[in-house]
C-alpha cells in the first residue's frame, strides 16, 4: 500500500524540540495519548454497549463530526510538545475506520512519537490488514477476548462471533510481525468468570500475554455494581491454585498491569486492578474522543472540546492557540476517580467507553 504525504510538516519530523513537561494539579505528566477513531463497533459486548441502549435506533455519531486523521495528527503534534511519546488507537472498533493505516504513518512521523498501539476485538484483522497495519508503522497489539470457550464468549459479544474468529486475528498479526500481542479479558462475575482458568491455560507457554481486567464502572449503561467485580486478588488466587505464579517487577512506572510470572516458565499473566487497587498516582494518560474532546479521566463527565480550534478557518489556524488550550486542561487536572470511587455519593453521568475508548 503507498500512502500520501502526511498534512503539513508531519513527515518532516518536526514537534517536540523543546520538549514542554506540563505537569497536573498533582504533579503527573502527559505521557500517554488514546485517540478513539470512531463510536461504532461491531460487538455489542454487554458491559460495554449492551443492546438494551445500542440498538437499531441508536444514533451513533454522524462522518462529518469525527475528526479527520488531518485534525488527529494536529493534537498528536501538539500532545507530543507536551511530552506524550505512547499513543493507541481504540473506539469502539476501531478496525471500523477506514484507511488506518494513513493515520497511523502520519502520526508514526511525528517527532517523539516512540510507540503506536492498537486495541481491537480483531475480528476484521485479517492477514492482509494486519500487514498493512504493521508496515504502517503499527507496533502492538492489544486483542479483546473475554472466553474460550463460544458459548460464553458469544453471550458476552451478543452478536454470534466466535472465538475461532478472534484466534484467526491474533494468528494473523502474529504472523505480521508485532513487537507486542497481549490478550485483554474483562472479568465479570456471573458472566465470564469461569472462563479465567481456561483462559490463562489456553494462553500459557504462547508467548502471548493474557491480562485480565478488573470490571469497571464506566459509562452508565453497563449497570456496574462493585458485586460483579471479581477482584485482582481472587483471579491472581483462581490461577495460582492450578498454574503457580509469583508476582514481578513493573517494566515501568506507571504500568496498568501487576505483573505476574508463570512458576514453571510458561510466560506471564498480568491484571488489571483499577478497581481493587487503583492506581492514578501514576496516570498520565488523555484520551481524545472521536469528536475532538479531551478527556483528563476514563471516568470524567464531560471533556475540552478542541473543534472550535481545530475547525478555525484556514487562515486562522493556530497550533499556539491549541497549544495553549492543551497547556490549560493538563494544568488544571485534578482527576483520581478510582482513588475516590468509594467515597462519591453522588452519582453523575459519566461518558460511556465506547465513546472515549479504553
Ligand atoms: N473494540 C475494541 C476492543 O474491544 O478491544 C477497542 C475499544 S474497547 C472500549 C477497549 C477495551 O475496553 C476492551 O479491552 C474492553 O474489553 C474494555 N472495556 C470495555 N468496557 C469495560 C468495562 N466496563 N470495564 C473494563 N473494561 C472494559
Ligand atoms: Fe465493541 Fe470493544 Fe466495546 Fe466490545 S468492548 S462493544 S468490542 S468497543
Ligand atoms: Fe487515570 Fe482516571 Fe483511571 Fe485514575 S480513574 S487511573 S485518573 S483514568
Amino acid at each position: 500500500m503507498v500512502f500520501s504525504k502526511g498534512p503539513d510538516n508531519v513527515a518532516e519530523k518536526h514537534g517536540n524540540v523543546s520538549a514542554d513537561n506540563v505537569v497536573d494539579k498533582l504533579h503527573r505528566p502527559l505521557r500517554d495519548l488514546r485517540v478513539s477513531v470512531t463510536d461504532r463497533c461491531n460487538f455489542r459486548c454487554v458491559y460495554c454497549m449492551p443492546k438494551s441502549v445500542f440498538d437499531n435506533n441508536y444514533k451513533f455519531l454522524p462522518r462529518k463530526d469525527l475528526l479527520s486523521f488531518e485534525e488527529i495528527v494536529r493534537v498528536v503534534k501538539v500532545a507530543a510538545d507536551f511530552g506524550v511519546t505512547k499513543i493507541r488507537l481504540t473506539g469502539g472498533e476501531p478496525l471500523i475506520r477506514n484507511d488506518l493505516e494513513q493515520l497511523i504513518e502520519w502520526i508514526a512521523g511525528v517527532n517523539g512519537i516512540k510507540d503506536i498501539s492498537l486495541t481491537t476485538n480483531a475480528t476484521l484483522l485479517t492477514k492482509k490488514r494486519a500487514d498493512s497495519l504493521r508496515s504502517a508503522g503499527l507496533q502492538r497489539l492489544n486483542v479483546s477476548l473475554d472466553a474460550i470457550d463460544d458459548e460464553t464468549f458469544m453471550r458476552v459479544n451478543d452478536v454470534g462471533v466466535s472465538v475461532q474468529q478472534v484466534l484467526e486475528g491474533i494468528e494473523n498479526a502474529s504472523t505480521a510481525g508485532f513487537k507486542s500481542i497481549k490478550v485483554n479479558m474483562v472479568v465479570k462475575k456471573g458472566l465470564n468468570d469461569h472462563s479465567i482458568l481456561p483462559m490463562a491455560k489456553f494462553f500459557h507457554g504462547t508467548g502471548q500475554i493474557l491480562r485480565f481486567i478488573e470490571f469497571m464502572d464506566v459509562g452508565n449503561s453497563n449497570e456496574w455494581n462493585m458485586s460483579h467485580v471479581v477482584t485482582s486478588k481472587e483471579i491472581a488466587d483462581r490461577i495460582n491454585a492450578e498454574l503457580p505464579i509469583e508476582a514481578i517487577e513493573a517494566n515501568y512506572r506507571g504500568e496498568v498491569a501487576k505483573r505476574w510470572r508463570y512458576a514453571d516458565g510458561g510466560g506471564e499473566v498480568g491484571i488489571i486492578t483499577s478497581v481493587s487497587e487503583p492506581f492514578c498516582g501514576d496516570c498520565s494518560r488523555a484520551r481524545l474522543s472521536a469528536t475532538g474532546s479531551i478527556y483528563t479521566c476514563l471516568f470524567a463527565s464531560s471533556g475540552h472540546d478542541l473543534r472550535p480550534i481545530l475547525r478555525l478557518s484556514e487562515q486562522e489556524q493556530d497550533d499556539n492557540a491549541l497549544r495553549d488550550e492543551f497547556r490549560r486542561i493538563w494544568s488544571g487536572r485534578e482527576d483520581r476517580y478510582s482513588e475516590t470511587r468509594t467515597q462519591v455519593s453522588v452519582i453523575r453521568p459519566k461518558v460511556e467507553m465506547s465513546f472515549i475508548g479504553g
